[in-house]
């Protein structure tokens, strides 16, 4: 490919892409209509020998692929949480491609390093984090928990574990806390990260699904009687289940009793901090040691950011670095080297797009933006609230409601999970719209997350209405006898 073939190709793809992001994902069924295999099936099984034509690998994107992409920038995406992306977002994508650079240590682009450590100090400012407080861009949450475990770990064993292993005293016996709504990444980082996942505490919570600092308390006065070395506690503000709040300040409280080290995983409700008038999620936060949340959930910045910040760097930096000869430069000292400030060495250059995502829509437009996102969920908890044939199952701080249709004539539990289990698999195959279920209390229960780029106070009473026609006809598939008719039918 040549620089006339770029140039030609790349102004199609803008089109393509402006014209998707402008409204043409709507074309599009949300969820990927294709079953297992469908894909592979209309890819060759050996790569070409020649090159071939740019022209041809485009349209094979179009025929091949694109059937087989569930459209998370899709307004009627309800499903999960958001991931929502921005036209200035992926500009300075494309640009960070053009420009490949690595951005592993200061001199291999200073400018990546020094943005960086400003739109960090932009973004905790926002967010109203204490100003001595630095961060870094990592790329995922569970990459940050990842992180704050390993410092857990060295903190507890006075940096010991990074020198001797699993034979650092203590080593065997650290514990770590979080609550039974936990994000799995929690467990995911403890296997990694030495401690094991059988020591990984499950805490009970309140009836709002948030931590409950007395079981917190009993559950380390148990391991401590048992002669384990309990090192960490994650506390989540918007649990991936239901945006549960877990309330950082006694959480803070306790840690500093016993010498904690305290992660706040904020993924998806970090971004709410920048409204002035939820700054109290959080409350607290001051007595942690690192904090994380997710621009590339609900801040308009396409995957992968990760917004990382610890209380005391030298102690994240003590954990991770580590300095070959090869990677040695005349300014190691006095810059920030962000290899040294997590698990990859190679790193991109993705201020960028936070940058651009920032300066096009300044603090106001996203503030604007996540405050139609927080209405519209509460306008739709209301309706549900109102319906007799559907609950709430869990309270709405933030952009995401829990509910599930409940018939006045369904009695038993297993006969409402199979009654919405039904009703989530009808919608979504719909391709109208797209939204997934978790549990709660043991309980089956839909999830509808409200937060993407182009999502309209249209398109939450388009899925209201949906969701209701939906419930209101009968289930083929909930195993009654119209269902097995209805079987027989499609047999012949
Ligand atoms: C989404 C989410 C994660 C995982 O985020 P990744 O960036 O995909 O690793 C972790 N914790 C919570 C609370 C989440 O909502």
């Amino acid at each position: 490919m040549d620089a006339a073939d770029f140039r030609r190709h790349g102004h199609e793809l803008i089109d393509w892409i402006a014209d998707y992001l402008d409204g043409g994902v709507r074309a599009y069924p949300v969820r990927a209509q294709v079953a297992p295999g469908d894909i592979l099936a209309g890819l060759p099984a050996s790569p070409p020998e020649q090159g071939e034509p740019m022209a041809d690998i485009l349209a094979d994107f179009r025929r091949v692929l694109l059937p087989g992409i569930t459209h998370w920038q899709h307004p009627r995406f309800f499903a999960y949480f958001p991931a929502n992306n921005s036209l200035p977002s992926v500009l300075a994508e494309l640009l960070t491609a053009g420009l490949g650079a690595q951005c592993m240590v200061w001199e291999t682009s200073p400018a990546a390093a020094e943005l960086e450590e400003r739109v960090m100090a932009w973004l905790g400012g926002m967010l109203g984090l204490p100003a001595a407080w630095r961060g870094c861009i990592q790329d995922t949450a569970s990459t940050a928990t990842l992180a704050a475990l390993v410092c857990a770990r060295e903190r507890a064993t006075g940096g010991r574990f990074n020198l001797d292993g699993a034979a650092a005293p203590q080593a065997d016996r650290l514990t770590v806390y979080a609550s039974t709504e936990t994000h799995s990444s929690v467990e995911k980082g403890a296997k990694i990260a030495g401690y094991g996942r059988g020591r990984v505490r499950k805490v009970a919570v309140d009836a709002a699904y948030a931590m409950d600092p007395a079981a917190l308390e009993r559950a380390l006065a148990a391991d401590l009687a048992a002669g384990l070395r309990p090192a960490c506690v994650v506390a989540t503000v918007g649990t991936t289940s239901s945006t549960a709040l877990d309330p950082l300040r006694p959480l803070g409280e306790i840690c500093r009793r016993h010498g904690l080290w305290l992660h706040v995983d904020a993924a998806l409700a970090g971004a709410a901090a920048i409204l002035p008038e939820k700054r109290a999620l959080l409350g607290g936060v001051e007595l942690a040691d690192s904090f994380d949340f997710n621009p590339h959930k609900w801040l308009f910045t396409n995957f992968d950011c990760s917004a990382f910040w610890v209380r005391d760097a030298d102690e994240l930096v003590k954990v991770f670095a580590i300095t070959p000869e090869y990677l040695k430069t005349a300014h190691d000292g006095g810059v920030s080297n962000f290899r040294d400030w997590g698990v990859p060495l190679g790193r991109r250059f993705r201020a960028l797009k936070l940058w651009f995502v920032i300066r096009a829509f300044g603090v106001e437009g996203l503030r604007r933006r996540l405050r139609l996102h927080l209405e519209l969920a509460q306008r739709f908890a209301a309706w549900v609230q109102a319906d007799p044939d559907f609950e709430l199952m869990a309270p709405v701080p933030l952009n995401l409601v829990c509910f599930r249709a409940r018939p006045r004539a369904a009695a038993s539990e297993p006969e409402l999970e199979r009654l919405n289990a039904a009703l989530m698999e009808r919608l979504n195959a719909s391709g109208r719209l797209y939204l997934t279920h978790t549990r709660l209390g043991g309980r089956f229960v839909l999830r509808l997350s409200i937060g993407q780029t182009g999502t309209t106070a249209d398109d939450v009473a388009a899925a209201w209405d949906e969701i209701r026609a939906a419930a209101a006809a009968p289930y083929p598939d909930s195993g009654g006898g119209a269902g097995r008719r209805h079987a027989r039918k499609e047999d012949r």
